[in-house]
């Protein structure tokens, strides 16, 4: 038991309060990434929460996916 708080475990508020370990930190949002808690991994080898993007789009760029506007067939076979 904690001298202090005479809690087993310290709140955030007591001096004796062990932060969390974290070994990787959110690109996104700035916060770790906790044990539990779902992540994604691009090729940068930079890490997120799975959660953590403005929209599909932006997400996929993070993830080195190029998004393509589909050409008219006509004009595309013109330079086959
Ligand atoms: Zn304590
Ligand atoms: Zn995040």
């Amino acid at each position: 038991m904690c001298e202090l708080c005479l809690k087993t475990e310290c709140p955030p508020v007591c001096p004796n309060y062990i932060l969390p370990k974290v070994n990787h930190y959110c690109s996104y949002c700035g916060d770790g990434i906790m044990e539990g808690e779902k992540y994604i991994v691009n090729e940068d080898n930079e890490y997120r929460h799975s959660d953590c993007y403005c929209n599909i789009e932006e997400l996929l760029g993070w993830l080195g996916y190029e998004i393509k506007i589909m050409e008219d067939c006509i004009t595309h076979e013109k330079y086959c």
